[in-house]
């Protein structure tokens, strides 16, 4: 791989004992260090003397080295044809295939998710790249008749110029690759900055990238903190366009420092996902995908069910199930045989976890039914493990019911009937992802056309996006755009209105003759 031999091996803190990998930045096609020399270490979160790697700490002047060089780029790769690049990302597609069980142990082993949810976080940048090759032929244009005779309509879409992209460390191949494939296809170019956390993936990614045959100086990534990097990205003023994931409080102010410079800004931000279970559900796959929305990704998902909406009849039978489900999840280090939840991300989250849970214990009447602890002991000791956590008796104003908890923490609510689960449902800041479990075709498309959020699945847990269909949410959760499938299209390229007036003479649209 390009970086890897170039790639300096130095003893870091790990007492000397054996040499730490020592990543880069890539910049104006180089790998390099951070100008000011500062790294920080990558580690496991299962195990947290196991040190990954180190990794740039980068000033603000990388980046401003980053978007010059874009911004050079931007100028060829703009006019390279369409299907061109689509044969690029076509063998991007058998490169990271070729690559998915390194980069899906790499994952696991810098974010904690167990392999079979890597291997599906790099299966999804695959996917996201197999959709570029073929939009590559396609990046459609209209052709829209003339109100006046002798002229010729069209619109072409152009793409922007340099991107800034910033993403969070939970899924972290596929929500970069959702950023950058459709930001490259469209003709930009790109200045990335990672999720401190999670580095290495995003290294891998632009290996891939790379490796592909792709002009090198179109494709930066600055590693460094979002105060710093992220901050310095959103009020450049050569980086027209800004895609953000991550939280909602910094979306906030993204969203303002951006929107005053009048940049083009795409934000997917928190959730407090619901599934409703109504009395004719079949109980025990409401169960299991209860389990898997909730716990998978150890509940550090965006999409993440967060709430459980039992109608009144199956609540108690729900419950029972669940808890006895959730007992069977076996908690560990996920590069390891058999694991089906992994450990927080960080000590931070784990510690915000724990916070949550003591808060669902004070609200009055919520009871903690199941889990509770973290996990401290034996093969825990060294990673930042939690217990799945189950609270019944929610009601639907206490904190654990509204806030974003994004670790395995689940509230269970009780509604009269499709109409309270609809309008619990709603009750929240958010609007992301809703899952309604139900045999009742009405209570179906009502939930279609009355959940306020982005995604609403019927008879399927609430996480579980497909990489060609748009991805995003209402209120809280974003600013409209979405990702994934046709509509990112929209968001990285503008749109030309095109006339031909091939009449000879002066015609006057709007104007009576
Ligand atoms: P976060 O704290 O908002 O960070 C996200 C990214 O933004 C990181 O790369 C972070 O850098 C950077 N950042 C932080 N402050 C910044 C600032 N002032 N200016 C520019 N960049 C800044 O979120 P997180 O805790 O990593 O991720 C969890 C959140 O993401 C949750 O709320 C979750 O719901 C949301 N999320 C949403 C979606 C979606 O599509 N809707 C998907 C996944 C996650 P560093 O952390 O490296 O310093
Ligand atoms: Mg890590």
């Amino acid at each position: 791989m390009a970086s890897e031999a170039k790639d300096k091996k130095k003893a870091a803190s790990n007492g000397g004992k054996s040499k730490t990998k020592v990543y880069q930045n890539f910049i104006a096609g180089k790998w390099c260090d951070a100008a000011n020399g500062q790294i920080v270490e990558n580690r496991n979160p299962a195990m947290w003397s196991d040190l990954i790697g180190t990794f740039p700490h980068s000033p603000k002047e990388d980046v401003d080295r980053a978007v010059k060089s874009a911004q050079k780029a931007f100028k060829t790769w703009r006019l390279v044809p369409p299907p061109q690049k689509a044969k690029l990302f076509f063998r991007l597609v058998e490169i990271l295939t070729e690559r998915k069980e390194q980069h899906a142990f790499d994952m696991t082993r810098e974010m904690g998710k167990p392999i079979f949810e890597t291997r599906g976080d790099v299966q999804e940048a695959i996917d996201t790249a197999w959709y570029a090759s073929g939009e590559g032929y396609r990046m459609f244009g209209k052709t829209v008749p003339s109100e006046l005779n002798n002229k010729f309509n069209m619109t072409i879409r152009m793409p922007i110029g340099v991107c800034g992209l910033i993403s969070p460390w939970n899924f972290p191949m596929a929500i970069p690759s959702w950023k950058i494939i459709p930001a490259l296809m469209s003709g930009n170019t790109v200045v990335f900055k990672p999720a401190e956390m999670t580095p290495l993936s995003a290294h891998n990614l632009i290996e891939a990238i790379l490796d592909a045959g792709f002009p090198p100086e179109i494709v930066n990534i600055v590693h460094g903190s979002g105060k710093e990097v992220g901050t310095h990205i959103v009020n450049h003023p050569d980086i027209p366009v800004i895609s953000f994931t991550g939280s909602s409080a910094v979306g906030k102010v993204i969203g303002r420092d951006a929107s005053y410079m009048l940049k083009r800004v795409s934000m997917e931000l928190g959730g407090k996902n619901a599934q409703i279970v109504m009395n004719d559900a079949d109980l025990e796959h409401a169960v299991d995908c209860a389990i898997w929305g909730g716990f998978g990704t150890t509940g550090q998902r965006c999409t993440a069910t967060s709430r459980v909406i039992c109608e009144e009849g199956i609540h108690d039978a729900f419950v029972d199930k669940y808890i006895k489900a959730a007992k069977k999840l076996k908690i560990g280090y996920g590069n390891n045989e058999g694991i089906t939840m992994g450990p927080c991300v960080s000590e931070g989250q784990r510690k915000s976890v724990m916070d949550y849970v003591e808060i669902g214990k004070k609200e009055d009447g919520a009871t903690l039914a199941y889990g509770g602890k973290a996990l401290m002991k034996g093969d825990h000791a060294d990673g930042w493990f939690h217990e799945p956590t189950i609270f019944v008796d929610v009601k639907p104003n206490m904190r654990i019911a509204q806030e974003e908890i994004f670790g395995p923490v689940v509230s269970v609510l009780k509604a009269k009937n499709f109409d309270d689960a609809l309008k619990i449902s709603n009750g929240i800041d958010y609007g992301l992802s809703s899952a309604v479990f139900t045999k009742n075709v009405d209570q179906a498309f009502r939930s279609f056309r009355d959940i306020e959020a982005g995604i609403t699945y019927i008879n399927a847990a609430t996480i579980g996006a497909e990489a060609h269909m748009p991805f995003g949410g209402m209120k809280a959760t974003g600013n409209g755009h979405r990702e994934g499938g046709w509509e990112v299209y929209e968001f990285y390229s503008e749109t030309k209105a095109c006339y031909i007036d091939y009449s000879g003479k002066l015609q006057r649209a709007q104007i009576d003759d």
